[in-house]
């Protein structure tokens, strides 16, 4: 661990205190941040002597965006406009070749560092420019100012943002994987705030607890969860109070409201989940990608995308494997030559066990 010497004395109490709970659990986090200060510190290696499992969810805003999107994107491009992206986004494997490969082609793509980076690109350059918008509630409202102050006239957005408490309405839903508690991402929670989980505790009967991203904070919210199971309770928990406020960030979700509605949206792994995408209100059309660019884009509906051979990301987002259980992992597939995009982005859990060395850790039997 990486702790400093007093977080390390408050780890080891934390760490008796869930021996003496002594309970069997498998957690869930939704965040690629959680998961590296995880990996990072060791936290799940050190959890696993209490009998607590961690598990990533669907926590990658990049790897759930469904190949089809990737595929609109190189569809704008090779009509002529520029398209702008995060960098992790454009070496995502898609079929027929990723956005990287169109941009070795002569292919316009730009990488940018967020929506108002995008913006200014767009007034330095005459053709379109589309602006490839991926994240959940933390990201999108970066997005949605962007459209409500005014952006040039060739300014669009490919809305690819989603919503997080609908894909874990969804996730519970399929009851694949027994889960016992869920770790709520800081930072989107920091927008939502608390209530927008709450139906889930009544309708699954779950402990959640929204968490900072120190190791001691994901400590304290395994034992607010841990302390949760042992009572008995299912409710919603604050432990990153320092930031995240119950009604949110009401300005940042007034943004939100003005510019999107929600949309049912294909997530990777997943499949389609209602109400779960931000689809740009018809107020902002004219920015819109899907609808200035329709009937460039409705070729696309016919097609089925196929993941990629062997490629299992979509057990991975479920939380139902571990990166090291797919035979590509570390062979096949590494940063440098990524079959999926778990291994490709920052926040994806292949991509942050391979980081951290961890290409031959033993598996914990999953499957409930
Ligand atoms: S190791 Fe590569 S191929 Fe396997 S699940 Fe992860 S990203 Fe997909």
């Amino acid at each position: 661990m990486s702790f400093k010497l007093s977080d390390y004395n408050t780890a080891k109490l934390i760490i008796k205190k869930l021996k003496e709970l002594n309970l069997n659990l498998k957690i869930m986090h939704v965040c690629g941040t959680h998961q590296d200060t995880i990996v990072k510190n060791g936290l799940d290696t050190l959890l696993q002597e209490c009998n607590i499992e961690m598990r990533q969810g669907p926590g990658c805003p990049v790897c759930v965006t469904p190949q089809k999107e990737f595929e609109e994107a190189k569809t704008l491009a090779k009509e002529g406009c520029a398209v702008a992206v995060y960098g992790d986004v454009i070496r995502v494997p898609v079929e027929g070749g990723s956005l990287a490969d169109l941009k070795a082609e002569g292919y316009d793509i730009r990488i940018v560092y967020g929506a108002e980076d995008a913006v200014k690109l767009a007034k330095s350059i005459r053709k379109p420019l589309v602006f490839m918008a991926i994240g959940f509630e933390t990201t999108a409202p970066t997005t949605a100012s962007v459209l409500l102050n005014d952006p040039p006239e060739k300014f669009y957005v490919l809305s690819c943002h989603r919503s997080v408490p609908p894909a874990l309405d969804a996730l519970l839903g399929m009851g694949e994987l027994k889960i016992d508690g869920l770790i709520e991402p800081g930072h989107v929670s920091t927008i939502i705030g608390l209530k927008p989980y709450e139906p889930l505790s009544v309708k699954y009967h779950i402990p959640q607890v929204v968490s900072g991203f120190e190791p001691l904070d994901m400590l304290v919210a395994v034992l607010m969860i841990a302390l949760q199971v042992k009572r008995g309770e299912a409710r919603v928990e604050n432990e990153y109070t320092r930031v995240v406020k119950y009604e949110g960030n009401t300005k940042a979700l007034k943004v939100l409201s003005d510019v999107f509605e929600p949309s049912d949206s294909v997530w990777r792994g997943l499949g389609l989940i209602k109400d779960s995408g931000m689809k740009i209100k018809r107020r902002f059309e004219e920015h819109d990608a899907r609808r200035v660019f329709e009937d460039e884009l409705k070729q696309l509906d016919s097609v089925e995308f196929k993941e990629p051979l062997g490629c299992r990301c979509s057990e991975v987002i479920r939380g139902l494997l571990y990166p090291q259980e797919c035979t590509l992992f570390g062979k096949a597939c590494t940063p440098t030559r990524p079959v999926g995009p778990c291994m490709v982005s920052v926040e994806g859990a292949c991509s942050i066990e391979y980081k951290y060395g961890r290409l031959n850790v033993k598996a914990a039997s999953n499957k409930s």
